[in-house]
C-alpha cells in the first residue's frame, strides 16, 4: 500500500522497534521512568526551554497546554482552521470552560496581529478575560514567516498574553527554516510536538515550556487520564525519532515538491504544495472515482474535491512515480 492520506500512517522502523525493546522503564506517574525522563530532558534541551512533558496524543497535549495557560472564564485567540479550535471536539471549552475566540488566518497561515489586537477584550465584567494567543506552525503545511514568530512574541509581551504554538509539525518548519529548534522556540511560552506524524513513532507528543508551566501541565495530564506507567517503551521511540528522523524530513519536502511538479505536468490541478503536503483540485464529480481507482491500485488517498496528499518516511520516490502513472491513466480514461 502507498498511503498518502497523512503522515500519521507511518509504521515504526526495525531500528526504532529495537530501541523500544531494550528501553529501561519505570512507573512514570512516580517520575521513575528513566527513558521518559531522558526524552523530556532531551526535548527541553533541543528547545532551549526548562522542561517537557510526554503525552499520549497531540490533542491531549494541546488540551493540557490550554488548561495550563487559561482558567475558567478566560479566553484564547486562535485560528478558525486551527487544530486546537476546530479538530479537538471543543475540548478547551467542554473540559476547561475556556472560551475560544476564533479569527480568520491570513493566506500565509498567520493570525494578523492587528486582527488579534481588535479581539482582545477590555477588563470589564461583561467579557471573558483574554489570556492567550495560540498559533500553529506548520499550518496546513505552511511554514509561518520567521519574522512573524518574533513579532507575535513581542506583541504578546506588550499585551500581557501567553503565546502557545501548536507545533505538531514544528520540525517540518525547522527543516524549512534551516535553523535549530531553540532559535524559534525562544519566541513562545509553550509549544507541542507530535512524535507520531512525520517523525514516525507509533504514539506520543510533547509539551514544552517553563518549570512552573510544566508542573501545572503534569497535574492536568493526570486529571485528563494521560498519566502513563511504563511509558519508556513509547518514549524510546520518541528519542529515536528526535535523533534520527528530523533531518530526513527534507526528503519528504523534496518528494512533495517533486510530486507537485509531476502531477502538474500530466495536467492535474495542483493548487499548492508546502513542506510535506500538496493540495490537488479534482472536483466533486471525480473525487469518489479517483479514490476508488487509486484504491484498486493499492494507493490510499482521502477522496475529496480537494485532495490533500502527504509525503512521509514510508513513501519513496519510486512509489510516488507509480502514483503519477496511475493518476495519468485515470485522467486519460
Ligand atoms: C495532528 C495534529 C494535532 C493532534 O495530534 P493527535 O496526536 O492526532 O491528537 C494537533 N495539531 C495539529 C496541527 C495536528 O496536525
Amino acid at each position: 500500500m502507498i498511503d498518502l492520506r497523512s503522515d500519521t500512517v507511518t509504521r515504526p522502523s526495525r531500528a526504532m522497534l529495537e530501541e523500544m525493546m531494550v528501553a529501561p522503564v519505570g512507573d512514570d506517574v512516580y517520575g521513575d521512568d528513566p527513558t521518559v525522563n531522558e526524552l523530556q530532558r532531551y526535548a527541553a534541551g533541543l528547545a532551549g526551554k526548562d522542561a517537557a512533558l510526554f503525552l499520549p496524543t497531540g490533542t491531549q497535549a494541546n488540551l493540557v497546554a490550554l488548561l495550563s495557560h487559561c482558567e475558567r472564564g478566560e479566553e484564547y485567540i486562535v485560528g478558525q482552521g486551527a487544530h486546537n479550535y476546530l479538530y479537538e471536539a471543543g475540548g478547551a471549552a467542554v473540559l476547561g470552560s475556556i472560551q475560544p475566540q476564533p479569527i480568520d488566518a491570513a493566506a500565509d497561515g498567520t493570525l494578523p496581529l492587528d486582527k488579534v489586537a481588535a479581539k482582545i477584550k477590555a477588563d470589564d465584567i461583561h467579557f471573558a478575560r483574554t489570556k492567550l494567543l495560540s498559533i500553529e506552525n506548520t499550518h496546513n503545511g505552511k511554514v509561518l514567516p520567521r519574522d512573524y514568530l518574533r513579532q507575535a512574541w513581542e506583541f504578546t509581551r506588550e499585551r500581557k498574553l501567553g503565546l502557545h504554538v501548536d507545533g505538531a509539525r514544528i520540525f517540518n518548519a525547522v527543516v524549512e527554516y534551516g535553523c535549530e529548534l531553540k532559535e524559534i522556540a525562544q519566541y513562545c511560552d509553550s509549544f507541542t510536538i507530535c512524535l507520531s506524524k512525520g517523525l514516525g513513532t507509533p504514539v506520543g507528543s510533547l509539551l514544552v515550556g517553563s518549570h512552573d508551566y510544566i508542573k501545572r501541565a503534569t497535574r492536568w495530564r493526570k486529571m485528563t487520564g494521560g498519566g502513563m506507567r511504563q511509558a519508556g517503551i513509547l518514549a524510546a521511540a520518541g528519542l529515536y525519532a528526535l535523533k534520527n528522523n528530523v533531518a530526513r524530513l527534507q526528503d519528504d519536502h523534496d518528494n512533495a515538491a517533486w510530486l507537485a511538479e509531476q502531477l502538474r505536468e500530466i495536467g492535474a490541478d495542483v493548487m499548492r504544495h508546502d513542506t510535506n503536503m500538496l493540495f490537488v483540485r479534482v472536483g466533486d464529480a471525480q473525487a469518489a472515482a479517483l479514490g476508488a481507482y487509486m484504491r484498486e491500485r493499492d494507493v490510499l488517498i482521502n477522496a475529496s474535491p480537494v485532495v490533500r496528499l502527504v509525503t512521509h518516511l514510508d513513501v519513496s520516490r519510486e512509489q510516488l512515480s507509480d502514483v503519477v502513472s496511475h493518476w495519468k491513466a485515470f485522467l486519460a480514461q
